[in-house]
């Protein structure tokens, strides 16, 4: 029996691996006066980077704050969509904007929470909110997450979506993509930011799919997909060949968008910092995660490895 993992907005972004690399390599950018806490917590980061898309197995809202499908707004730029929530929410009704996504709006308000944490020097807050903020960031420079066609549903390329965002970093991250990113930067103006770098991901959506599409159509379908195990099961791949050509295809469009996330992160936390007014991280109380804490991230992961099992049998 084999069981194809189609990765698609309901499953994974960017995949687990994808994400906590990303967390995990921002902490690396940023200066001192954050670099203590961060280091110390960096495998909190990195491990609750994926927590945001197991909550999508338990709260019902949690959904549309991964992705924004901007071709539902005309055409790129998409100068008819109004940047503000308020302006969006009065012209279309806050229904509709949910219906299609709500990251670049969703971030902004993860920024404003990420500062109070800072301001109240709540050190579990500060961690949390960082590491949810870290993966709705990461999950706005997939190009895919910007487009309505976001598993090729409409073009016969479902399961493109996990090939892109979890394949090839799978495939190629360890042994070839350069993390080593600079330094974090003082964000000015982020809505501006967010929203620059939701309309590249728009505007990269063509040729994530045109490509997908070219290459398939010279491959056979035998050198295309090849079968693995994985945790016990046979499971249906991209091949690796197949999926060496399309990353070659892509010109490094795979690393680019990961290192620009991890840039985006880094810089994300240190704008929240500075503008919270530098607080002392060294000298929080070493105050530690509640028992309520513990008992979300239980719960989390028990809707999310419920519903998985469910899919898989959905999938036989
Ligand atoms: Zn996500």
């Amino acid at each position: 029996m084999f069981l194809f993992m189609a990765m698609t907005k309901q499953c994974f972004c960017w995949g687990f691996y994808a994400h906590r690399q990303v967390n995990y390599y921002a902490v690396f950018l940023l200066p001192p006066g954050m670099l203590g806490l961060y280091k110390k917590e960096i495998a909190f980061l990195s491990d609750h980077a994926v927590d945001p898309d197991k909550r999508r197995y338990a709260v019902p809202e949690e959904g549309p704050r991964h992705f924004i499908d901007l071709d539902r707004y005309g055409e790129y730029p998409f100068p008819d969509l109004p940047r503000s929530w308020e302006a969006a929410c009065a012209k279309f009704g806050e229904d509709s904007l949910q219906r299609h996504g709500i990251a670049p709006w969703w971030i902004l308000r993860m920024m404003q929470r990420l500062t109070k944490a800072f301001e109240s020097g709540n050190r579990p807050l500060i961690l949390k909110y960082s590491a949810d903020l870290g993966h709705y960031l990461s999950d706005i420079h997939v190009p895919l997450h910007a487009c309505s066609n976001h598993n090729g549903q409409f073009t016969g390329q479902q399961g493109i979506h996990g090939f892109w965002e979890s394949r090839i970093p799978e495939l190629f991250a360890a042994s070839s993509f350069d993390f080593l990113v600079g330094r974090a930067g003082y964000l000015a103006e982020v809505p501006g930011f967010v929203w620059s770098r939701v309309l590249e991901s728009a505007a990269a959506s063509d040729t994530v799919l045109r490509v997908e599409r070219e290459l398939s159509a010279r491959i056979s379908p035998d050198r295309k997909f090849s079968f693995e195990f994985r945790n016990g099961s046979v499971v249906r791949q991209y091949a690796a060949g197949y999926s060496d050509q399309y990353h070659r295809m892509l010109k490094g469009m795979v690393e680019r968008r990961m290192r620009q996330s991890v840039y985006a992160v880094a810089s994300c936390w240190y704008t929240a910092w500075v503008n919270a007014g530098q607080p002392d991280l060294n000298g929080l109380s070493g105050e530690d995660f509640t028992a309520s804490d513990r008992a979300e991230w239980e719960s989390l992961q028990k809707a999310w490895m419920n519903d998985r099992l469910k899919g898989r049998s959905c999938n036989d």
